[in-house]
């Protein structure tokens, strides 16, 4: 269950920010998953209410940003996406390919609400985190760095 260790990340990172912006409250947070990641939306957001109860994270909204997976070629360095089911260069054929784009896995924002006492009429003012920091998460790249090439 790795996604429960990579949930448990995502909210420290959430945690440590909200903490820094002196945030009362998270009340959403926006994830980078690439195409290729084995990140699992649902459970990430099954073990997300979980690990977030009684903390200034609680019922916060997962919003998950898919990325497509983009592949160069290593013999001609041609680009492509992954529209099939091999990894193999559609233009010359090779199966030294690396992935460029699609593993990625990180907390792109996190939305907070402030502090609201001595505050006059403007409860619940919203900030915007700066996160961009990446969740420490084991990709395995399919057919990365292949030594026996063609
Ligand atoms: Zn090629």
């Amino acid at each position: 269950m790795h996604e429960l260790s990579v949930t448990q990340n995502i909210l420290n990172i959430a945690l440590d920010h909200a903490a820094r912006a002196h945030a009362r409250r998270i009340t959403a947070l926006y994830l980078v998953v690439g195409q290729l990641s084995t990140i699992v939306d649902d459970s990430v957001q099954f073990y997300w209410d979980i690990v977030a109860e009684g903390t200034p994270a609680a019922g916060s909204t997962l919003h998950f940003r898919r990325v497509p997976a983009e592949l160069e070629c290593r013999e001609c360095g041609a680009r492509f996406g992954l529209g099939r089911d091999t990894f193999e260069c559609p233009t010359c054929g090779s199966a030294r390919v690396q992935v460029t784009a699609g593993e990625e896995f990180y907390v792109e924002a996190i939305e907070v609400e402030g502090e609201t006492e001595g505050e006059s009429g403007a409860p619940g003012a919203e900030a915007e985190a700066e996160a961009d920091e990446t969740v420490s998460s084991p990709a395995s790249p399919p057919g990365d760095d292949d030594p026996s090439g063609k």
